[in-house]
């Protein structure tokens, strides 16, 4: 299991998700963690990989 390097919230639980694409990988999913930072996740199956991590964001 992975955590939020910036917050330490655990990747398996997305804190919100922001949307979902069908791709030929699998499903890509944008989620928001609770510190500000987009995530890009691919579920293949059973699976869930954090493909791409952005920065906690300052503001909104
Ligand atoms: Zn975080």
């Amino acid at each position: 299991m992975t955590y939020c390097p910036h917050c330490g919230w655990p990747d398996a639980q997305p804190f919100q998700v922001v949307s979902r694409h069908r791709t030929t990988e699998g499903q890509t999913v944008w989620s928001r963690c609770s510190c500000g930072s987009l995530q890009v996740r691919v579920v293949d199956g059973a699976c869930t990989r954090v493909v791409a991590r952005g920065r906690p964001a300052a503001m909104f």
